[in-house]
């Protein structure tokens, strides 16, 4: 579509505002303009904490001789055209504001060539004005290049922070559409320093090498929502879910390794973040947020970019929808890692020597042929490695060797987390073992347990629990889960119903099931128990983390132990 000025009418509807608030904001225009255009490569240079210099170049589509100009003034778009146009943008840039509004604080320089062209154009703004242009010689793309910026806004450039902090807003910026983006190779240049270079590849998993480092990259395992059949019955089809979800273990102390992507936009949301938090649910320790960079694609009549000028921030039609949808992807994702050839795998790594903790392991089975017809990455798997027992620490801690060092393991966490797996597993199969008590027990509970037991009978009862209202706050118990047999099942209760005013019902249930029938830190075991144990854990899907989110165990690699003992 050439470039136009849009009609006052559309103009009037879309949520204008400044666009420019700090050097990294004129580097997400500028690339979010450079992708638009269709580029496979876009190098960002920045100088002085983008203050100095901006520079964005990209081999895109360029913009036609005839229409530079246009493209700096207000609200001259090429990608939408009519009212209509609004509701369903596929494009990053609509608005026709940022060329402009760059433009006027800073000084910009402009060369661009579209394929058709033999010579391109070159055009120098100062304050929004032309100043000069002419020919110029190159590939088709396009290369903006601003300077000075701020420096006519006095005001802008004391609230800025210091060129390291603008620097690291900027680095995220590029980033991020790294990530949305694996297959254009981004390189960006931070005063003459290369921080970042992406292949290009179109694999997510080459793009987080490159943005997060190899050690959480190895950590990190797929998230596809078409994995999984959808519940039939929805009214609105959900929207697809893909994209790549950090292991407990590397877990971080904010929400900044959460990326979201809306039809390749980056942006930002609190009901996304929370979405995937719950999909971590049992596996991550208070205050610790997961890694995860998750793209949502969807009609786009079904969401809102046009709501903020920036448009980081959107409105989804169908919010539950697409909540369910990442919570469920991701958490699949999470729960799906164990294949069911996980021990003869884990033998194998045994055998050969790892060079790394084989904590996670390919699921694949060796590499896939090499016409293989789409790239596969390999799909971590929290297996636990085979492992021997030693010995027991302080009636705490089971003692094991393992292929790589030793193993340290939290016997009570590690109990809790093998039975809270097999308490889930029982109770989807509806197939709870339950204890008949010889004689039914009565117990009395306070009037605000016994407002929140009302309401749950039946939730008890899918885990085995019978439990009947016989008289003024007090109930008969006539089964139990056969785990908690001989257990202080009504401390258990008690608690349970005194810890509980909302939230996830059956996930608490379970877990306060494990937590009371594991057994206790200070309990001696034998070693055949021990065994038992560890042969146990090594069979659920996720042995580092009870089902509070506490870690099970310590390992500490053969090349640990060497360093501490001094020896390389
Ligand atoms: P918007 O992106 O909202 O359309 P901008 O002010 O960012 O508004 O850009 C104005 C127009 O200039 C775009 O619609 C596009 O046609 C053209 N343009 C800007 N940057 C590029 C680029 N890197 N490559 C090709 N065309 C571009
Ligand atoms: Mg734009």
């Amino acid at each position: 579509m050439p470039i136009k000025v849009l009609d006052p009418k559309v103009v009037s509807r879309i949520a204008a505002g400044e666009v420019v608030e700090r050097p990294a904001s004129v580097v997400k225009e500028l690339v979010e303009n450079s992708l638009d255009a269709d580029s496979t490569q876009i190098s960002v240079e920045v100088r002085g904490g983008g203050v100095g210099l901006i520079r964005v170049m990209d081999n895109g589509a360029g913009i036609p001789s005839g229409e530079v100009e246009l493209a700096f003034d207000r609200y001259a778009t090429s990608k939408i055209g009519e009212l209509a146009d609004l509701e369903g943008i596929e494009s990053l840039g609509f608005r026709g504001e940022a060329l402009p509004s760059i433009a006027a604080v800073a000084q910009v320089d402009i060369v661009t060539c579209t394929a058709g062209e033999s010579v391109g154009t070159h055009l120098s703004l100062k304050d929004g004005v032309v100043v000069n242009r002419g020919s110029q010689g190159r590939s088709p793309g396009t290369t903006i290049t601003v300077n000075n910026l701020f420096r006519r806004v006095p005001a802008r450039l004391k609230f800025l922070k210091s060129p390291a902090t603008e620097n690291s807003h900027i680095a995220n910026v590029v980033s991020q559409y790294a990530l949305a983006f694996p297959e254009v190779k981004f390189t960006l240049l931070i005063d003459g320093k290369a921080v970042l270079r992406t292949a290009g590849s179109g694999r997510l998993m080459d793009s987080v090498i490159e943005v997060y480092g190899l050690e959480i990259a190895q950590n990190m395992v797929e998230v596809d929502s078409q994995n999984r059949g959808w519940e039939s019955g929805t009214v609105v089809s959900p929207p697809r879910v893909t994209g790549m979800a950090g292991s407990p273990a590397v877990s971080r102390s904010s929400r900044s390794y959460l990326s979201f992507f809306v039809n390749r936009r980056w942006v930002s949301s609190r009901m996304l973040a929370w979405a995937v938090e719950e999909a971590y649910h049992g596996l991550l320790m208070q205050g610790r947020h997961p890694v995860a960079i998750i793209s949502i694609s969807l009609p786009p009549e079904q969401v809102d970019v046009n709501i903020h000028p920036a448009k980081t921030e959107i409105k989804f039609q169908n919010e539950h929808i697409v909540f369910g949808a990442v919570q469920r992807a991701t958490r699949q994702a999470l729960i799906e890692l164990a294949p069911v050839s996980k021990i003869e795998e884990v033998a194998t790594a045994y055998v050969s020597p790892p060079s790394a903790p084989r904590l996670w392991t390919s699921a694949g089975g060796g590499d896939r042929p090499a016409t293989s017809p789409s790239p596969t990455y390999p799909t971590p798997v929290v297996s636990l490695p085979l492992l021997r027992v030693l010995g027991q620490l302080a009636s705490d801690y089971i003692v094991a060797e393992g292929p790589d060092g030793l193993y340290l393991i939290d016997q009570h966490a590690a109990h809790e987390r093998v039975l809270y797996e097999k308490i889930k597993q029982q109770r989807s199969g509806q197939k709870v073992e339950v204890q008949g008590l010889l004689e039914p027990v009565t117990f009395e509970v306070n009037p605000k347990q016994d407002a929140v037991l009302k309401s749950h009978y039946e939730d008890l009862a899918q885990f085995g629990f019978s439990i009947e209202p016989f008289g003024d706050r007090t109930y008969l118990v006539r089964t139990v889960p056969a785990l908690l047999h001989n257990k202080d099942w009504v401390g258990m209760v008690r608690e349970l119903l005194d810890s509980l005013s909302g939230g996830d019902w059956v996930e608490s249930i379970a877990v306060s099931i494990a937590c009371h029938s594991a057994v206790r830190a200070g309990q001696s075991l034998t070693d055949d128990e021990m065994r038992e144990l560890l042969r146990q854990l090594e069979q659920v899907t996720m042995p580092h983390t009870c089902p509070h989110g506490r870690p099970t165990m310590i390992h500490l690699s053969s090349g640990q132990l060497k360093r501490e003992f001094g020896r390389s």
